[in-house]
């Protein structure tokens, strides 16, 4: 039998919370999502790195100063970084679904997006598609709802 201690460590106690809430989107990401009903892809140019930030931020990241320009950037890009999912999550799309951050012609950030067109039934061969370096083009929804939902990814042409 073992001997109760009085110090055991810091306690935990879990919950869940299921809270539904509305916040502003601020004019730099209203004015993004605004465009993509446009089929456009929107950055902002920081002054002092003169980086194209996508998507469009109010801030750089880097310089911590307010960015200047809006700058409409391609629709063609690279796979930055991927992930393909395959367990379900809450208030996500059933899987298998993949995700890449690709960054656009004309951008200097890379932008995170679903990748559609695959057959992501085998693993090896969906990461073997989803390679950094592979070519994307975005593809725009023809039924907009002014969200993130509005674009996403295919691999170009020839790209596989
Ligand atoms: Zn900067």
């Amino acid at each position: 039998m073992s001997t109760p201690t009085t110090n055991a460590g810091p306690q935990f106690y879990e919950q869940t919370w299921d809270l539904s809430y509305k916040h502003a989107l601020g004019e730099t990401t209203s004015r993004f999502l605004g465009a993509l009903t446009e089929g456009k892809i929107l950055g902002r140019r920081c002054p002092e790195c003169e980086r194209v930030l996508v998507p469009a931020r109010s801030f750089c990241d880097r310089d911590h100063c307010a960015t200047t320009d809006w700058v409409e950037v391609g629709t063609t890009g690279v796979i930055e970084m991927f992930t393909v999912v395959y367990e379900p999550f809450k208030n996500l799309p059933a899987p298998p679904y993949a995700l890449a951050y690709a960054t656009l012609e004309g951008a200097d950030t890379a932008l995170v997006g679903y990748v559609r067109g695959l057959d992501l039934s085998d693993q090896r061969t969906a990461v073997a598609a989803l390679a950094v370096g592979t070519p994307v083009v975005v593809r725009f929804s023809d039924d907009p709802t002014g969200t993130a939902a509005d674009y996403w990814f295919e691999p170009a042409a020839g790209s596989n």
